[in-house]
């Protein structure tokens, strides 16, 4: 048995904000629960629990059939910088908070130096994953990384939602840590702030109506959705942002700069700009990962367009209205009829 606090220390040499450890075990309440919402149709057509095998995805073991443990990381990313609206003419869109960097990729490299050691002194098989691969948030809550808010976000005690995930699934065996006795209780405020009703009931999200899955699904948006968009190019951090359990989080300094992309983008640049163009200045953020759809940022833009209602952004708005895209035209038609 390995001692877990010669882990926690490495991790805290390279930078790491906490690791707890979990058992490598299979996740059966996760497994049942992506079930359920999968065959209630809580999910949209391009996410892939629909061909996933879930009771895999559940189980580390399926990743590194020796598994014995998971060291489990989190990795603060809230930082003061200010949001950028832009000016008259050039309005800006909001890029959700945990892509403002690419976090992962920095946890998965800090990460890494902890398997390195652990392979070389002790032998041990390891498979570093953030973000990816396998069910991070049951196996955060397993170990007390945090406890799910009912907007089924991770909130760590200290640093609230305002974290990512990280493992190192390996084959040594080392002492678990318990789950955190922490909880929501009788909060609602995430349920009701959701401008979607997207959290259909504690912990469960309709991801059909839910902003932060909906930009990535390409599709003309309902126009009930469109008109509480807001500014919003990627991603939506609206329950997060009035949670009581992040109010008093301490902002950190940026831990990384790799695929610095800011909290907001041009607009019109994304409209102007063609997909390898943009795949090339946004290089290395998730934002560009191959599982984004472009065009579904465009629509995006022409909806924050239509929201913020500039009058300088008309002209392309109305041109975008004869697209040959039907998704881009009628998207354009909304966001001129909001005007
Ligand atoms: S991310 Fe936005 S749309 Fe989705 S549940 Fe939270 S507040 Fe609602
Ligand atoms: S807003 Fe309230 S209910 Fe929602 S996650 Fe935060 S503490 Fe939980």
């Amino acid at each position: 048995m390995i001692d877990a606090q010669q882990i926690k220390n490495l991790g805290q040499e390279f930078g790491i904000d906490t690791i707890r450890i979990a058992k490598a075990q299979p996740l059966l309440d996760a497994a049942a629960r992506i079930k359920q919402q999968r065959n209630a149709g809580l999910y949209l057509p391009n996410e892939d629990w629909h061909r996933r095998n879930i009771d895999e995805f559940c189980d580390v073991r399926s990743v590194l059939p020796g598994a014995k443990s998971i060291i489990a990381a989190c990795q603060c990313y809230l930082t003061d910088e200010r949001i950028h609206n832009g000016a008259s003419g050039n309005p800006y869109g909001l890029i959700a908070r945990y892509t403002w960097r690419n976090h992962y990729s920095d946890l998965r490299k800090r990460l890494r130096k902890i398997a390195l050691v652990l392979e070389k002194r002790h032998g041990a098989e390891c498979m570093v994953y953030s973000n990816s691969g396998i069910a991070e948030k049951p196996i955060a809550q397993q170990c007390g990384i945090g406890y799910y808010g009912k907007h089924s976000i991770i909130i760590n005690p200290t640093f609230g939602s305002w974290i990512v995930l990280g493992e190192i699934v390996n084959t040594l065996e080392i002492e678990p840590d318990a789950p955190v006795d922490a909880g929501c209780r009788d909060c609602t405020i995430c349920i009701e702030a959701c401008p979607t009703n997207a959290i259909i009931k504690p912990y469960v999200i309709d991801r059909r109506l839910c902003i932060q899955a909906l930009t990535n699904w390409y599709g003309v948006l309902p126009h009930e959705i469109a008109s509480v968009w807001g500014n919003r190019l990627y991603g939506c951090t609206i329950c997060q942002d009035i949670c009581p359990a992040n109010r008093n989080v301490a902002a950190v300094r940026p831990r990384t700069d790799i695929g610095y992309v800011g909290p907001s983008i041009s607009l019109l640049e994304i409209l102007q700009i063609d997909e390898a163009q943009y795949r090339g200045k946004y290089a290395n953020n998730q934002i560009t990962a191959n599982w984004i759809n472009f065009k579904a940022l465009q629509r995006n833009a022409i909806i924050a367009l239509g929201n913020i209602r500039d009058p300088k952004t008309l002209p392309l708005l109305e041109k975008l209205t004869k697209y040959h895209d039907p998704v881009i035209a009628q998207s354009a038609g909304w966001a001129v009829d909001n005007f």
